[in-house]
Formats: structure tokens, C-alpha cells, sequence
């Protein structure tokens, strides 16, 4: 679609960054275009929609940016999962896995109440981890899980398939 090809037309390859081997999606050029960022936020506000979502959860860092004019766009609050330590109240932690070694997020524990159908947010789907501990912490919170929407899927790793058991029923979208 057109909306499509605009946002691809705003990401760019980095060679070996951040690491050598690793070819880095990045978004600044679809941020600092206010067509293609106005037209990311409209299709996810549409997706809210049809998610039926009562709360935005967006994954520290770039979430939070793709996130937050969704959040005010649908008239919905925004709440942050954040990586361990930032986090000024009582929360929750996850840890997962990475390639090495491992990770933990956090996620306010009042921050969502049993009604809440939650959408989460991010930029990029690789494996499939964070986005994995960020529907555990959700559902730890007492929330459902309304839908996953990533602007981009890698899809060369299996990060959809890893995330399949834990996303249950609820869909995953890759725009
Ligand atoms: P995963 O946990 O392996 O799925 O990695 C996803 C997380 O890493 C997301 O929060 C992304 O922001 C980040 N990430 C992984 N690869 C890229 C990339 O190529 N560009 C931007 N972010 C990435």
C-alpha cells in the first residue's frame, strides 16, 4: 500500500552498528517527516481501534516515540514498559533472554486494572523477546492483552514465531 512503501521509503540501513554483522534499522528519517510519522500514528490509531484497546503500552525507547501520539490521538492513556530501575513506584519485573546474556523490564504494577485491553507498542520485532516479557508483565499486571504493532517485523528471525505462545489469540501486527 501507499502507506506501506512512505514508511519503508523513512527507514534506512546502518551496516554494523551496533555491532559488526548487525544491519541496524533506522527510523530518525520516518521521526523527522511529519507525513510519514503523521501516517505511522493514523494506521496505529486504527488499529487501536479495531484492537479495542482501553490502554497504549509502549517498550523504552523508541516505543515510547511511536507510542505517545497514539496514546493522545485515541484518547487512551499511555503507560511505559521501561528497562529495570527507571521506574519510580512499585513494580514488576521481567527478565528474558538475549543473544548474550539477559534483560530485565519493569512495568508499574497499578499501572493497569483488570478491564484494561492493552496494545503494545514498539519499533522493531527481531526476536521476539522483549515483546515477549512485555505481554508477560501485562497480564502480571492483570491486564489482557488487546494486540502487538510493530512498525517493522524482521522478518529473517524468527521473532514472530517465538512470540506465537505467549501472544495467544491476540493478534500481532507488522505495518
Ligand atoms: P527483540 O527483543 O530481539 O525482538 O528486539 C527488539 C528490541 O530491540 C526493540 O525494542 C527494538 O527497538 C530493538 N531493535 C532490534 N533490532 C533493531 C533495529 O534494527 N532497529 C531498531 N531497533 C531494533
Amino acid at each position: 500500500s501507499g502507506v506501506r512503501d512512505l514508511l519503508l521509503s523513512r527507514i534506512t540501513d546502518v551496516a554494523d552498528y551496533p555491532k559488526p554483522g548487525v544491519m541496524f534499522k533506522d527510523i530518525t528519517p520516518l521521526l523527522a517527516d511529519p507525513k510519514a510519522f503523521g501516517a505511522l500514528t493514523d494506521a496505529l490509531v486504527a488499529l487501536a481501534g479495531q484492537y479495542g484497546a482501553t490502554k497504549i503500552v509502549g517498550l523504552e525507547a523508541r516505543g515510547f516515540i511511536l507510542a505517545a501520539p497514539v496514546a493522545v490521538q485515541a484518547g487512551i492513556g499511555f503507560v511505559p514498559v521501561r528497562k529495570a530501575g527507571k521506574l519510580p513506584g512499585a513494580t514488576l519485573l521481567q527478565s528474558y533472554d538475549l543473544e548474550y546474556g539477559s534483560a530485565e523490564i519493569e512495568i508499574h504494577a497499578e499501572a493497569l486494572c483488570a478491564d484494561d485491553r492493552v496494545m503494545v507498542i514498539d519499533d522493531v520485532l527481531a526476536t521476539g523477546g522483549t515483546a515477549a516479557a512485555s505481554l508477560e508483565l501485562i497480564r502480571r499486571a492483570g491486564a489482557e492483552v488487546a494486540g502487538v504493532a510493530v512498525l517493522m517485523e524482521l522478518s529473517f528471525l524468527p521473532g514472530r514465531e517465538r512470540l506465537a505462545p505467549t501472544l495467544g489469540d491476540a493478534p500481532l501486527d507488522a505495518l
